[in-house]
């Protein structure tokens, strides 16, 4: 068994995927052009939004939107310390200062309660992050950032595609930002990621930015980067993009299997499902309350891969100790990453594996307690 199966989902694609690449090698237009354009409507009009503006990476998303809200030196920006390093790395980049603020601990996502008692004169944006494929509180999130006029971005990377009361992730927010890492819900061949918004300013930012700042050939508006989704990626997210809400949906069917089975251990906590909120999936993360990593120990034995998202929290990261941040400075982050534990979903992923890795979980908590 394999953690993710990328090989099935190509199998699946096979016949359209080789098309769509033979074309663009064919007409030979590998940086932006129609292809990207086209994925760009698409993608706005997926999430619900006016502009989409593919870039290179989930990372440089985060990072264009900071810029594009003129973050730099001296600014100050909330986000989780529960997430993907990218998330703080960006703020750090843009030259501002990452404020963590713990977590809910049924949700994983940052705890809005804990929000307020960090804003400062300083504070300019808040980076919710909807971990895992579940959206983060962003009512309540919002209502702080218009009291204290915020901005806010919204980290999709693993969340495309879920809704909010109704309306898709990326949508909520100032801009959200999309990764298109393999492992993400609507994975690329390589690197890839948009930026999502309905403001024409921060979206001519963006545009330019990634194309070192200029928009009429050779002339440069403001220093930027080289950071274009490739027209490549984008002709296989243009194939896959059609089928995201069906894999979404077989993923949600597979995480409520997961937790049928799971419900009678006490030993573990399944996801908890927020109503209004739809969950995407991108992992199925338990915690487990107590051995959790004699528990990946025996199911690695058993043939059972699983993963640890994530092992240290941010605000405990080598590089990020200039920060001053201590064990004990965010108890429910801190907790969090010594207990989840995250099990193979995607798709493809048999019903039957889902079974034998339950099994082997039950089977380990009545052998050894
Ligand atoms: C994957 C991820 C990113 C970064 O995306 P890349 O495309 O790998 O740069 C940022 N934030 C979160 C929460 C992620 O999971």
């Amino acid at each position: 068994m394999k953690f993710l199966d990328l090989q099935k989902q190509f199998i699946a694609l096979k016949p359209e995927m080789e098309k769509a690449i033979r074309q663009t090698l064919e007409r030979s237009e590998f940086i932006l052009g129609p292809t990207v354009e086209k994925f760009e409507v698409a993608m706005a009009q997926f999430c619900g939004v006016r502009y989409a503006i593919g870039v290179n990476s989930g990372t440089d998303a985060l990072l264009a939107s900071l810029l594009a809200l003129g973050i730099g030196k001296g600014d100050e920006v909330i986000t989780t310390p529960f997430s993907f390093f990218a998330t703080a790395e960006v703020i750090l980049l843009a030259g501002a200062k990452p404020v963590f603020v713990d977590i809910d601990p049924t949700t994983f996502n940052i705890d809005p309660g804990s929000i307020e008692q960090r804003i400062t004169k300083r504070t300019r944006v808040l980076i919710p992050v909807h971990l895992f494929g579940l959206p983060a509180q962003m009512h309540e999130i919002l209502q702080i950032a218009r009291g204290y006029r915020l901005a806010v971005i919204e980290d999709a990377a693993q969340a495309l595609g879920s809704t909010y009361q109704g309306k898709r992730v990326c949508s909520l927010g100032d801009i959200g930002c999309v990764s298109f890492f393999p492992s993400k819900n609507l994975g690329a061949y390589g690197d890839g990621g948009v930026v999502l918004t309905n403001n024409p300013k921060l979206a001519a930012f963006v545009r330019k930015w990634r194309v070192h700042g200029s928009v009429v050939k050779y002339i440069h508006d403001f220093v930027g980067v080289c950071s274009r989704l490739d027209a490549l990626q984008a002709a296989i997210l243009n194939v896959k993009l059609p089928h995201l809400t069906s894999w979404n949906a077989t993923r949600a069917k597979k995480a409520l299997l997961y937790t049928s089975l799971l419900r009678s251990c006490r030993s573990v906590v399944t996801p908890s499902s927020v109503p209004g909120l739809t969950h995407v999936y991108n992992q199925y993360t338990i915690r487990v309350k107590e051995r959790r990593d004699q528990l990946a120990n025996y199911l690695q034995r058993k043939g059972i891969p699983t993963a640890i998202y994530y092992p240290l929290p941010l605000h405990l990261q080598p590089a990020l100790r200039h920060l001053g941040y201590r064990r004990g400075s965010l108890p429910l982050a801190e907790r969090a990453a010594a207990e989840v534990l995250s099990l193979p979903i995607y798709p493809e992923l048999p019903n039957t594996e889902i079974r034998r890795s339950v099994n082997s979980i039950l089977q380990f908590f009545s052998q050894t307690s």
